[in-house]
């Protein structure tokens, strides 16, 4: 058992081995777009497989890279090892049961609880839900807390709120301060960092502060666009990773966007956070959504109350954000079960829930161009104006485009709003931002962001 054990992780090994190679050796965007939903399998008779989640990206890998990949597959592990991609929607019982963590934290033996400053014991891999958005980013974890401060360092995961990203951080602390007992963990929230520096100054006692988190070893930042405008906390951070990544300290970043996204910091910070690897998590598919929802209902000891499996599969059809957003819905209907006594049905589901996309006719586009503005650290009128400067321009197109999303306004009455410009520009402004999304699959993410904080509104 043990040694069918000992062969897996090998064999997940060799498959992760093999993207850092890819990363290494192809641009980071290619890497991206045909490898990131990629996952390990099994390993059997000499064959790796590996799951994708289209046929189109099989073909394209197969063509593409199938060579150099059964290349360096034989260098690595020494032996003709063929390489077999199969399409397969991640789900529960196949790649999931492969992606779970090594035997010490499966279920049956839970986690002992031990005190750690910021972590919370909630947060483990045991039960977070692994689905075809965030597969990548759940395996990179794992594999990070087996052996920290090698392979994947830094890591940084980004994508929009309530897709999981302090869960996974969360995961790895909790893994690793439970594993390797002797292991310095420091987990830490941007804003808390920013804080803790500012206080440092105050007092005097900024050595004191370096020299806690530039002993780490492993350092958890958790929320990295608040960085944003924070010159000397970006300093002081610069010099801290320095110190970590020199002595192969693992370090993980987490962010509600891509780096190039966040506007105010240096290149040369930005440039350390684009090292190593960068993995988006994405929405949850309509099946992960149901996988979720299930195990949120085990978790609140809920069964009785959604017995009705086609309502668990309407609230999954509704909605369609974020697991925060199935965590609320499920709170709210087992509140509303307990106060009438009574067990949810289709019909208390679609009372109660709202579509929380609906077109949106409160908000006006003053909102939207404030939190773009926002967003983007950008002027109101930098979004209204004619700037030709790239990094204005991309926030304006992004938010005619989101105006047209969320709003039934008319592209005419919209383009009176971006400073009187022409219909045409508006239809311009929205194709572009639909290519770029078709061809850039991480800026799905951005737009979840924004339409989440216009619905917050
Ligand atoms: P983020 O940091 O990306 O905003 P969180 O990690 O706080 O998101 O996740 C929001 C909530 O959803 C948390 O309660 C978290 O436990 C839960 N959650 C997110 N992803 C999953 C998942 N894949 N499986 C189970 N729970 C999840
Ligand atoms: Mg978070």
């Amino acid at each position: 058992m043990q040694d069918r054990e000992d062969e897996r992780i090998d064999s997940v090994t060799y498959w992760q081995e093999t993207l850092q190679f890819l990363r290494d050796k192809l641009p980071k965007e290619e890497v991206e777009r045909w490898f990131s939903r990629a996952s390990y399998v099994s390993q059997k008779n000499n064959t790796l497989t590996v799951a994708v989640s289209s046929s189109f990206i099989q073909d394209q890998i197969k063509r593409k890279y199938g060579k150099i990949i059964r290349n360096f597959l034989y260098q690595v592990s020494g032996q003709e090892l063929s390489l077999k991609i199969v399409v397969q929607k991640l789900q529960k019982s196949s790649a999931d049961e492969q992606l779970k963590p090594p035997v010490s934290i499966s279920k049956g033996r839970p986690l002992a609880v031990k005190k750690h400053a910021n972590l919370l014991p909630r947060y483990t891999f045991d039960n977070f839900v692994i689905g075809e958005g965030n597969a990548f980013a759940a395996n990179a974890s794992i594999a990070i807390s087996r052996s920290p401060g090698t392979n994947y360092n830094p890591c940084l995961i980004y994508g929009g709120v309530g897709l999981g990203k302090t869960h996974l951080v969360q995961s790895i602390g909790n893994w690793i301060s439970h594993n390797y007992e002797t292991m310095k963990v420091l987990y830490v929230t941007t804003e808390n960092f920013i804080n803790e520096f500012i206080q440092s100054i105050r007092e005097k006692k900024t050595a004191k502060f370096k020299n806690r988190y530039r002993n780490a070893d492993i350092l958890l930042l958790d929320d990295i666009q608040f960085l944003q405008n924070k010159t000397e906390t970006q300093e002081e951070l610069f010099h801290t990773f320095n110190a970590l990544y020199d002595t192969n300290k693992q370090m993980v970043f987490t962010c509600d966007r891509h780096v190039r996204e966040i506007s105010d910091i240096t290149d040369r910070l930005r440039n350390r956070f684009e090292r190593g690897l960068n993995i988006d998590l994405k929405p949850p598919s309509y099946e992960t959504r149901v996988a979720i929802l299930r195990k949120k209902i085990e978790e609140m000891n809920a069964t009785k109350i959604f017995s009705d499996e086609s309502v668990i599969n309407l609230i999954a059809e509704q909605i369609t954000t974020n697991v925060r957003d199935l965590e609320s819905a499920l709170t709210k209907l087992a509140a509303y079960a307990k106060l009438v006594e009574k067990n949810i049905t289709i019909e208390v589901v679609r009372e109660q829930l709202n579509p929380t996309l609906e077109k949106n006719t409160r908000i006006s586009i003053y909102d939207i161009q404030k939190i773009i503005s926002e967003y983007f650290n950008i002027s109101i009128a930098d979004i209204k104006g004619s700037s030709r400067k790239k990094s204005v321009v991309f926030p304006r197109h992004m938010a005619m485009y989101v105006v047209r999303e969320v709003t039934e306004l008319s592209t005419t009455e919209i383009g009176l709003e971006f400073g009187g410009k022409d219909h045409t520009t508006v239809m311009n402004a929205c194709q572009k931002i639909k290519n770029m999304l078709v061809a850039d699959s991480t800026l799905e993410g951005t737009v979840s962001a924004l339409v989440r904080k216009i619905n917050e509104l």
